[in-house]
């Protein structure tokens, strides 16, 4: 069967979307940059929602498996609190010196989980930015696509983290990417985990996850879970 073949290369889309949420911020974004501004925000006694795109936070940090932070010296402001609760040890005496904290991208997030939730940031997941919502040249919010659909969150500030400048595209602002010359960037560096490796595994959680040792402990469920606790119980 042959395809039809549009002599367009746009379709127009115009529609309007229920707003889902208001607040004096909104973070686009939940890696190193957004989780830090959101906190920020929230310390200054300002309403902030944070849209992330994937089930986590922490970015590249803990979704691309980054397990180090690059040395930095001047270890200051809000990086330094979360290098104190998470990795004390690494806490240097002085501003001159540069760390690299090692971590687990597992611990992070769960970490960054909490800590948002504590600081009174409301986190919605699986919710990536489509467009920028305009009055004339200023951001007043942005449309989003989540688990319900498109949705709208309007924010008397934006803030663009998506790493990508993916707001600030949207709502026409000029960017470039790359060097100057070609437009290339840092080739990638390559993370990887390891399994089977003849030595003994030992459980690796952090130390407030939920952790059960058998089904009899789990918390009681709705019954579709309850069923599946009886399959799980089940002779095999
Ligand atoms: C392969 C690689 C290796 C690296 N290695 C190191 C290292 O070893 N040590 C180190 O310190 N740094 C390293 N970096 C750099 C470091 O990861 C970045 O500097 C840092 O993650 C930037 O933080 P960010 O918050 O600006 O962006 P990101 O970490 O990219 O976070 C952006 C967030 O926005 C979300 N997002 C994107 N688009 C949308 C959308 N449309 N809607 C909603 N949410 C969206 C993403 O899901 C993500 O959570 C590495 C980077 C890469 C790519």
């Amino acid at each position: 069967m042959e395809m039809a073949v549009s002599m367009h290369s746009s379709v127009p889309l115009q529609r309007a979307v229920e707003i889902y949420d208001e607040a004096d911020i909104v973070v686009v974004g939940g890696g190193p940059a957004g989780t830090a501004a959101a906190i920020s925000g929230a310390r200054c006694g300002k309403k902030v929602v944070l849209l992330e795109h994937s089930g986590q936070l922490g970015g590249m940090g803990t979704l691309g498996n980054v397990s180090v932070f690059m040395g930095v010296g001047n270890v200051t402001g809000i990086y330094r609190e979360m290098v104190s609760e998470v990795l004390p040890d690494y806490l240097p005496q002085s501003h001159e010196g540069s760390i690299w904290p090692q971590y687990s991208p597992f611990e992070l997030r769960h970490y960054l989980n909490t800590k948002l939730e504590r600081e009174g940031v409301k986190v919605y997941y699986h919710t990536s930015f489509v467009a920028a919502a305009m009055e004339g040249d200023s951001v007043t919010g942005v449309i989003a696509n989540t688990r319900q659909g498109l949705k709208a969150f309007l924010g008397r500030t934006v803030l663009d983290c998506t790493g990508d400048a993916r707001v600030a595209q949207d709502a026409g602002v000029p960017i470039r990417t790359g060097r100057s010359e070609d437009g290339l960037t840092q080739p990638m560096t390559l993370m990887f985990m390891m399994q089977n490796t003849g030595k003994p595994v030992k459980p690796y959680l952090p130390e407030d996850c939920y952790y059960y040792e058998t089904v009899d402990e789990l918390p009681p469920r709705p019954p579709f879970v309850l069923g599946a606790q009886r399959q799980w119980n089940a002779p095999r």
